[in-house]
Order: C-alpha cells, then structure tokens, then sequence
C-alpha cells in the first residue's frame, strides 16, 4: 500500500482569489454530449456528483456557448437565459454537497462552429469545418464581449464558483491571438496587443461584472501546433495579459483540433507537455495548471513537486475513476483505475453522436443504470476466461457478494489485451492488467489458471451460475498456400512467438492490420519485441515538436515528413474501400499518418490468390501481381471461441455468454468490458 505521504504536493490546499481549493487535481473540461441527453442535467447532476464525492478539487464543465453563433453544432450546450441558469442549479448543488468546487466553461467554437452562420476574427476557412467562416463586424466583436459577461453572470446566479473561458484548441479567442487566421488590420488585429485583445476584454469584462470573489480561470493555448500559430515568447506575454485584466488560475491547452499532431492519445507519452506549463510559470504570479496525458497520481505528483505547475488537469482520468483523489488521499493510489488513453469510449463515440463513456469503467456517465447494492443472494460463480471481458465479469460479481471463481485456459490472465500491449504506445494496456490483478484478489475471487472447466466439473463443483468468456481465435482464411511457413498470425508476432523478415505483407486492413503495421514499423527485422513506449524526445522527434517554442506554432516542420522505414510494409484488403476507414476517429488519423510518414503501402480492392515461395500472387484491378514477401502476417479478423456454451446449456446449468464469445465481430475491448461489468451486475 502506498502512504498519503508520497502525494503531499497532490493533495495540499490551494488557495485561489477568496476560494480554496482542497487539493490540486483539476477535472478538465470535458464535452460528454449528457447535457444532449433527455433528462440530460440530471444525468449529469449525478455523473458530477460521483467525481466530488471521489474528493476532485475543481471541476471544469464541458464548454458552454455564450451565444448562438458559439455554438459547437445545433443543439449543444449554451447559456443566455436564465431559466437555463436556474437548471443547472441541480449540477452545482450536486457537486458543492460533495465539497468540490465547481466552474462552467464557456466556449465560443468560431470558425469550428458546425453550423452555416459560423464567424471568426477573419474570413479564413479551416479544413476541419465545410462552412466558410464570415468575418466578425467590430460590432460582432463587442456583442460576443458582452455575451461572455452575460453568460458568466448566469454562472454565478447558477451557482457556480468561477468561470474558465476556453482561449485554446483553435477555437474564437485563439483564432483571434494568432496571424493565422487573423488578418484583421483594425484594432483587433496586427499587431500581437491588438491579437490578445479580445481575450483581455473577456476577461476584464467578466471580472468588472462578477466582482472578487468569482474564480476566473483562463485556458490558453500553450502550444497551437499549427503553421503561423503563436511562438513561445508571444504565449508568455498573453499569459500575463490575461493575469493583469483579472484571472486566478492560468490552464493549459496543446494543439488546435486542425493540428496534424497527436496531443492526447496513447501515442503521447505521459506529461508530453509539462514543459509548455513550466515555462509560462516563469512568466505569470497566478496558478498554472498542467493538462494532457497525465493520468497517474506518480505523474501528477511529480510535475508538482518538481514545480512545473501548481495545479493538474485529468479529464479522461476521471472518467476512468471517479474516485482518484479519494484513493490517492486515502492511501489507495494503486488501486485507481488508469485511464489507457485510447480515446475508444469517449473522444469516438462523442464524435459518432453519442454521449462518452470510457473503455475502462462503463459506469462513467451511465452511472444512472447500474445497480450498485449488494445482491439479495450470494452464488457460486464460475467465470470462463481471463480476458478483458472474464476479468470485467468476475470482480464486477464479486464485488456483487457474489463467490467467483475465475478459469483461464493459459497461465495468465489478459487475453487479448496481452497482445494489445505489445504495439507502440499501447504500453498503458498494461494499467488494465494490473488493475484488474488487483482486483481479483482485493474482492477475493478464486483464479484458476491452466484449467479449462467441463459441463460435469460445473455441475460437481455446484456452481449455479456459468459466465462464458472464452473470447476469439484468429480467422485462417481460405487462401491456396496458407499453410506455407512463412504465414504467421497476428497472434504469434505481437505476442512473441514467431518474428517477420524484412519485406512483410499484411492480409486485412482492420484495427489489428494497422496495430501490426505499426509495430513492424518500430522494430528491426528479426528482432521484436521491441521499445513500447516513445519517451518525449522521441515523440518530439517523430512529429517535429520545437520544445524550445522559438518558432511560431511550436513546430520545426511538417509533422508528417517522411521517416526511415526499417522494413517494406504493403497491407492488402479484400474491399475496395479506403484501408483503415474503420479505425476510431481520434486515433485512426495518427495510425495511417504514422504508417505514411514510412512509405507504408496500403492496397484496396484485392484478390487474393495464393502463396508459394515467391510471396502472394494476387489480382489488382484485373490484372495478377506478386508481392514478394518474406513474411505474410495474417490479421483477417476472428472467430468467436464458444467454448462449452451450447453444452452447459443443455446440462441445465444457467449460463450467459459475452464478449468476442459470444460475437466476435466489431469485437473490441470496450464491448467486452462493458459486457463484463453489466452481466456481472446483473447476476
Ligand atoms: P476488423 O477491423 O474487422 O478487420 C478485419 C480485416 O480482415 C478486414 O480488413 C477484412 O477486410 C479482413 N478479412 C475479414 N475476413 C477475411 C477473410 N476471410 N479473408 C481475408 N481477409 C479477411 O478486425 P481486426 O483488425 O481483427 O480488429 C478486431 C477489433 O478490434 C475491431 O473491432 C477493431 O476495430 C478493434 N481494434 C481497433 C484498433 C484501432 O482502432 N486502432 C486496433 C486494434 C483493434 P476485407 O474483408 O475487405 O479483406
Ligand atoms: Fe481514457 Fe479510453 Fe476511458 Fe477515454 S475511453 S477515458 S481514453 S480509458
């Protein structure tokens, strides 16, 4: 067990303006899409309140439009009324009952906006939005002033404790900051005093209005990671701007949602970009706040301690485990559940139209449909299978008052996720693992590894209840020459077994085609496994990063220049569609960057007709072609292992399936964990 000691600086008070803040863990803005939701405040109402009654310092809510035009898409959060303000009054009383102090964000989406009435400082269109921007008339200009005090008002009359204006990510203010999408020539353009302007205004204007005692909390983008972006020098002078027209906690945001850099995802190595906070601390007398890719309390820890920042924000860890400050101040920090950065359940499903949840802890913003009481009835469990889904299903029951026994057929427990880890980045798998290890024997379920239990061992050992988690096999497809020795599946290359030549071809251009591209591309041939994990000067590297923040935007060149590629890499698909199209929205794009930046060759619309010693003859657009492979990795996707399903049944034992068992298409970790967790809480 690790002592509270360790965390002092996490966990020491902070006092900002006439507010304390009772520890220095900040719960970052977050648009969840429940406020879209029928009975959406209550929902979270209740998804907040879990976060203070897990003892979170500060919560920053997700963005809210001052005015129409602000909006991020027809129908998001907006505040201008207030009977709005008199709504949200459930929000702010869920979360003060609890002892956390609570801000609402305000954001105007500028030339983001997805709407047709978009404007911004100039009429400069990004690739991100197909509606071209207007112009903003110097009246536009003072009326979005006035909407932001407005809106702040409202927030103090909603009970809020303070305010944080969103002055990054590419958004209204930042588009007003920097010459790349400000070509303005009157006083809101030009020159940088003229730039920072309106944020100063918002700011000055929102302090006159609601008095001393109201929290200001400014985001500036501390690095835009665009081409014509702000240098570092310039990011200091705003900072300091901004700390004289009134604000009490500067927070930190990297890159603009157009930039062609990662910022959050797995790929970024934990506290990337601490230095960014560091340096604006040398330059203003408020609080700084460090955000993205923290998501351990030893992280947070020691970017406080080493005085980089005064405060951290974890927005994703928190909806990984709501309870992370509690565990850290009760001594329990190695029990929080991490959040993987995989972007999985929340960044994609928000951008498929569908409120966020997190791979890792279904609850998060479900917290309304689970059953979190005892059940009426202790029974003898049996849970088949160790993967992401068995593990889910076996500490959920448990922790039901249920005895669970736990069968794996190898000698450890991970399935999947063991493969998982072993690509480039995804080393934070290894969090889930050693998460659930502890859980199993924290809830004292029973693990059998090595064993593989019949319908009669069931019945003998009297269980009265059967979950079957045996999870997927990998597809062999039917190609002439599959057999040939120089075919491997995914499975024995990620996890050790067998290792690929120089010139690799891939059959199946999925999310497990791409993880093993990717791996390939980062180890020699012959020699996996190899380094899981980028430290920061290799990330830097790898997209071009200018720590020293001399050049405008933070950047020394194209992110996505060319980089020495080790092997030959081609992945082939059967489907005439564009390879990787099935990747998740926030990680897909940084996959098939990484695969392009080494020459990897992605082919669509393939024939595949057999493999001898040559490589794999196949038929492109009619006509037959060899691709000369010393190694042929196959990742045509899986089939589901049934395991004793059908026979169990049959037995009369009551039994319930889940996960790639149960069906193996779309399979994916975040189905298996939810499936978990809800079989388990309902059992
Ligand atoms: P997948 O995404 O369904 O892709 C399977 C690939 O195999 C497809 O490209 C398919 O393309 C090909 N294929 C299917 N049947 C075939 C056959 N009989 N013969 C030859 N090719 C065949 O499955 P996966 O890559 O195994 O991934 C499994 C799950 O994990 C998916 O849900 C995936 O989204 C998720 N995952 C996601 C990521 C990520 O987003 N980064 C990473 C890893 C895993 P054609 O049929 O067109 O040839
Ligand atoms: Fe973190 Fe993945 Fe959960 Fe999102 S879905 S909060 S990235 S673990």
């Amino acid at each position: 067990m690790i002592g509270v000691s360790r965390y002092s600086s996490l966990l020491s008070p902070l006092g900002v303006g006439q507010t304390t803040l009772r520890n220095r863990i900040i719960m970052g803005s977050m648009h969840t899409r429940l406020d879209m939701e029928p009975n959406g405040l209550k929902k979270m109402a209740t998804f907040l309140a879990e976060r203070a009654k897990g003892e979170v310092g500060l919560i920053i809510t997700g963005g809210y439009a001052p005015n129409t035009a602000g909006l991020i898409e027809p129908g998001g959060p907006i505040l201008t009324e207030r009977s709005q303000a008199w709504e949200l009054r459930r929000v702010t009383d869920a979360v003060r009952h609890y002892g956390s102090k609570i801000c609402l964000q305000i954001l105007h989406a500028g030339r983001y906006a997805k709407q047709p009435e978009c404007f911004g400082p100039s009429d400069i269109r990004t690739r991100i939005n197909k509606f071209p921007p207007r112009a903003m008339t110097s009246t536009d200009i003072s009326e979005t002033i006035a909407d932001y005090v407005r809106c702040a008002l409202l927030a103090k009359d909603a009970g809020f404790d303070g305010v944080e204006i969103m002055g990054s990510e590419g958004y209204l203010i930042n588009e007003f900051t920097v010459l790349r999408t400000n070509d303005r020539t009157d006083e809101w353009g030009g020159a940088e005093e003229n730039r920072h302007r309106l944020p100063v205004e918002i700011v000055s204007g929102i302090r006159a209005a609601t008095g001393p005692n109201f929290l200001i909390v400014y985001r500036i983008s501390a690095l835009d990671l665009v081409e014509g972006g702000a240098t570092g020098d310039e990011v200091s002078r705003q900072a300091k701007r901004i700390e004289i027209a009134g604000a009490d906690i500067l927070n930190t945001g990297f890159g603009w949602h157009e930039a062609r850099v990662p910022t959050i995802a797995y790929p970024v190595p934990r506290a990337a970009w601490r230095f960014a906070a560091a340096r604006l601390k040398k330059s203003v007398d408020i609080p700084v706040v460090a955000s993205n890719r923290i998501n351990t309390p030893e992280v947070a820890e020691d970017i406080l301690a080493s005085g980089d920042a005064d405060l951290v924000s974890m927005a994703r860890p928190m909806l990984a485990d709501p309870h992370f400050a509690r565990k850290v101040r009760e001594g329990q920090a190695d029990k929080i559940n991490i959040c993987i950065a995989c972007n999985q359940a929340c960044l994609d499903l928000i951008f498929s139209n569908r409120s966020a949840t997190c791979l890792v802890n279904p609850r998060a913003c479900r917290e309304t449909e689970f059953d979190d009481k005892k059940a009426v009835k202790a029974r003898k469990i049996a849970v088949i299978g160790a993967g992401a889904a068995g593990l889910a299903a076996a500490t959920e029951a448990s922790q039901r008052g249920h005895k669970v026994t736990l069968f794996e057929i190898s000698d450890r427990v991970g399935g999947q996720i063991n493969l998982a880890r072993a690509v480039p980045g995804k080393a934070e798998f290894d969090e889930m693992l050693r998460y659930y290890s502890g859980k199993l024997s924290d809830e004292g379920v029973e693990l059998r590894l090595n064993t593989t239990p019949d319908a009669e061992q069931l019945k003998r050992e009297n269980f009265e209840a059967v979950v079957v988690a045996t999870g997927v096999s990998p597809r062999l497809p039917d190609i002439a020459g599959i057999d040939h020795p120089k075919v491997i599946s995914y499975s024995d290359l990620l996890g050790g077994r067998k290792k690929a030549g120089r010139r690799v071809t891939i059959i199946g251009a999925g999310g497990i085609g791409f993880d093993v591209a990717e791996y390939l591309c980062h180890s020699n041939p012959g020699a996996e496994p190899m380094s899981r994990r980028l430290n920061t000067v290799e990330f830097m590297a790898e997209w071009n990063i200018d720590a020293t923040l001399a050049t405008a935007g933070g950047l020394l060149g194209d992110p996505l220049a060319p980089v020495q590629s080790r092997r030959e890499i081609t992945i082939l698909q059967r489907r005439a569609t564009r390879p990787g199209a099935n990747l998740g929205v926030s990680t897909g794009w940084i996959l098939r960057s990484s695969l392009a930046k080494r020459d990897v060759t992605m082919i669509a619309g393939v024939t595949y007709e057999r493999i001898d010693d040559h490589g794999f003859h196949v038929t492109i657009e009619g006509k037959p072609k060899l691709i000369e492979a010393d190694t042929i990795v196959v990742c045509a996707g899986q089939e589901a292992n049934r395991g004793s399903f059908e026979k169990l049944k049959y037995a009369g034992i009551e039994v319930h399936i889940i996960g790639g068992a149960r069906e193996a298409a779309e399979l994916d970790a975040m189905r298996a964990v939810d499936e978990g967790v809800r079989i388990g809480n309902a059992l």
